[in-house]
């Protein structure tokens, strides 16, 4: 479990995604709802807290093992989900849709189907239509998105206090620290969406897949990586 004070991160592991409960005095701020069936870790994992003041439930994309709990969550809880708007029309649909895959994701490809069947995400019709640029607006907790599109048309990063980015599955710290290899919508964006996040230069970035968090200076020497891939 990471722990930064101001607002205070909580990592949890949702089935196949990772998700962060973000604890601030004024409220809580989810980022991600991993996979169908995990809403009783958030619960839990509140009540721990001793907080029940969830105030938001900040999507990052629209793929089953990010969304797929937040609908549970929302009737739990009575939080508000919000997404970027390209990508709201697919989870209203319940669909992950993943463009094309390279590497390993081609064999993800191959399971996503039956990942499907087994797990059924819920639709989930989103209360906030997020922009680029925009502040959530939450009393003591500065929180604005970066669209970072590519691994789907909508992704969207969530910028905490200037210094705490939410890169959804934009990085990845499976294995070592990478941007998205596995699927794109668009992968001729990916390139120019992890400079976007560079330039916003966090200290911090959590991803949504992989154990740790990824210090800002490894955030900056990804792109040459990238470059010379
Ligand atoms: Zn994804
Ligand atoms: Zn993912």
């Amino acid at each position: 479990m990471f722990d930064h004070t101001n607002p205070r991160v909580h990592s949890l592991r949702l089935g196949l995604g990772r998700a962060y409960l973000l604890e601030f005095p004024s409220g809580m701020v989810l980022v991600d709802c991993g996979s169908p069936g995990q809403e009783h870790k958030v619960i839990r994992a509140m009540h721990r807290l001793g907080r029940s003041d969830l105030r938001l439930i900040f999507i990052t994309h629209a793929h089953l093992d990010h969304y797929g709990s937040a609908a549970a969550v929302r009737r739990l809880c009575g939080a508000p989900v919000a997404i970027h708007r390209l990508d709201a029309a697919a989870m209203a649909r319940a669909q992950t849709e993943v463009g094309t895959a390279r590497s390993l994701g081609h064999i993800i490809r191959i399971a996503l189907p039956l990942a499907e069947s087994l797990l059924r995400p819920e639709p989930l019709q989103a209360d906030l239509l997020l922009e680029d640029g925009e502040d959530l607006g939450i009393a003591d907790l500065k929180a604005t998105v970066l669209h970072v599109p590519g691994h789907t048309a909508g992704s969207a990063c969530l910028i905490v206090q200037d210094r705490l980015a939410f890169a959804g599955d934009l990085i990845l710290t499976t294995g070592y620290p990478r941007s998205q290899k596995f699927f794109a919508q668009d992968w001729s964006l990916i390139s120019s969406s992890v400079r976007r996040l560079q330039a916003q230069h966090p200290e911090w970035v959590y991803p949504g897949h992989g154990k740790s968090a990824l210090h800002g200076d490894e955030l900056q020497k990804l792109e040459a990586r990238k470059i010379n891939d």
